[in-house]
């Protein structure tokens, strides 16, 4: 009995001991960084450098930072296999353009497009593919939808997220039900969807109309604005962009990086594990900021989040996407710069990509950008469909407006997104709800992507920029 009483007693001092032990390791546990950044996109870039007073790294998977707005060169032009332009920029955007040094330029006009049936239709013509009746109603919506926009959608949306209940209502219903309520024509619906497939890869049915209306207003053509494309790029595209980020925050960044474990210790510094050249490192920071994709975010720390915003990044879905750069004998699309391709398929969108780069009656090798999008934002498959099968896609709707298209393609590049857009469904306004005030992400944990804000490369800058701001706070507090 005494010696099971001693063995307790000394079995209690092991126990305490160790506690100490592990305390003290804590206490004299070293900091490498004030902030790590995971994800080196454009909310991961935008957070490094406006945190780039403090001791920061970045570590990015890919061999090259920029993530969705990653882009190629062939035959010295510049091709998106991703983001291509972005609206005039404004506040944030401008000030860190500024800073960077770089100059979004206006895209030459026109900009829109519509192929349909074989026909393609431009300039005064936009319209034409719609009877009489079509483009009344099409001008009517048009009206509406601005007078939306107008009506400080996009600034809640973007900056002042905390009044988006107020817009419920809209956000309740999918951009198809309130076409449907209000009256619209099929093929003014099906131009819609297109456009919404194109841009963000997410059918009419599962879009949330809020959400939608800033880009819907933006994007319907009209004849009267052909002048204005109120489309802007750089002179190398986003690679522009990227370059200058890189330059700015430069040694700080590790690519080739893939972050599989984050885990916040007693004392609430951080260690990150990543994987190099099959090797595994460990940094330990004082904060560190998730700018992945929602599901890889969910994935990597998903130890340290609350219930609910675990279940809400795991079950953000993102739709897929496949980007092919055809590299060609001659420039084909010469009259306009984006065509939306109603036909049925997964042809979406058609680019001259390298229109910004020559003068109007350039007329040789070129690139033309076709953009793909699944039918169904929900198409897990349609990313996984082989090189052929996508080329033969692609063929057969571009057959239809160049017969013979095969014949002047000397080479392609195919990229595919498996997460290229989150889906911003109907009801997303509680999403944004959970993300901007749980309090599991009040550090030393914060997150930043285009979900928490807006699938754009404006979405991306506010998410990283909101975040840098969350950091700075939390630091100043911990000191
Ligand atoms: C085809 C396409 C066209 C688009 N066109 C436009 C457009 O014209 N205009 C516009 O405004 N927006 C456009 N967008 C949307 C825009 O690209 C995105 O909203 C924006 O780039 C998102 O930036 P992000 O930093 O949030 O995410 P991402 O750019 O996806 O960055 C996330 C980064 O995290 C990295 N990562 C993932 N897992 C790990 C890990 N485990 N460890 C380390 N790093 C990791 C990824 O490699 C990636 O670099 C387009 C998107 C696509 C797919």
């Amino acid at each position: 009995m005494i010696k099971t009483q001693f063995l307790v007693i000394l079995l209690i001092a092991f126990i305490g001991f160790s506690c100490q032990s592990d305390q003290n390791i804590v206490s004299i546990r070293n900091i490498d960084y004030d902030v790590v950044i995971v994800g080196g996109g454009f909310s991961g870039l935008t957070a490094a450098y406006q945190l780039r007073g403090k001791n920061i790294l970045v570590l990015e998977k890919e061999k090259a930072i920029g993530g969705r707005c990653m882009s190629g060169n062939w035959n010295g032009f510049h091709y998106p296999k991703g983001t291509e332009y972005i609206g005039k920029p404004e506040s944030l955007m401008k000030k860190i353009f500024k800073r960077l040094a770089v100059k979004a330029e206006q895209i030459p006009a026109p900009t829109d497009g519509v192929a349909y049936n074989g026909n393609f239709y431009f300039s005064e013509e936009l319209l034409d593919y719609l009877n009489a009746e079509e483009q009344k109603q099409y001008n009517e919506l048009k009206q509406k939808l601005e007078l939306l926009a107008n009506n400080d959608i996009e600034d809640v949306i973007f900056e002042e997220q905390e009044y988006l209940k107020e817009y419920k209502k809209l956000d309740q219903q999918s951009v198809r039900k309130w076409l449907d309520k209000e009256g619209y024509a099929s093929l003014i619906q099906k131009f819609i969807d297109i456009e919404n497939r194109g841009l963000f890869g997410t059918d009419n049915a599962n879009y949330s109309m809020l959400f939608n209306i800033p880009e819907m207003a933006f994007n319907l053509p009209l004849v009267d604005s052909i002048d204005e494309s109120d489309v802007y790029s750089f002179n190398q595209g986003m690679f522009s962009v990227v370059e200058a980020f890189a330059q700015q925050i430069g040694n700080n960044i590790i690519t080739s990086a893939s972050v599989n474990g984050v885990k916040v210790n007693r004392d609430k510094s951080v260690d990150i594990t990543y994987l190099k050249d099959g090797n595994s490192h460990t940094v330990t920071a004082k904060t560190v900021v998730m700018a992945t994709p929602a599901p890889v975010t969910e994935y990597i720390v998903k130890n340290h989040l609350s219930s609910e915003v675990k279940n809400t990044l795991k079950n953000l879905q993102y739709s897929k996407y496949v980007t092919i750069n055809f590299f060609t004998k001659k420039r084909l699309l010469h009259e306009t710069w984006s065509v939306s391709c109603i036909d049925e398929g997964q042809v979406v969108t058609l680019y001259d990509v390298i229109r910004p780069q020559v003068s109007d009656d350039y007329r040789g090798k070129s690139i033309l950008s076709v953009y793909m999008a699944p039918e169904n934002t929900y198409d897990k498959n349609f990313a996984k469909q082989s090189d052929q099968k996508l080329l033969t896609n692609a063929y057969q709707t571009l057959n239809k407006y160049y017969p013979g298209f095969e014949n002047e393609v000397v080479d392609y590049d195919i990229t595919r997104f498996e997460y290229a857009f989150p889906v911003f469904a109907p009801n997303y306004s509680s999403n944004v709800e959970i993300l901007t005030s749980d309090k599991s992400l009040r550090g030393p944990i914060f997150l930043a992507g285009d979900y928490m804000v807006y699938a754009t490369v404006d979405g991306a800058f506010i998410s990283g920029d909101n975040a840098a701001k969350l950091v700075l706070g939390y630091l100043k507090q911990q000191q």
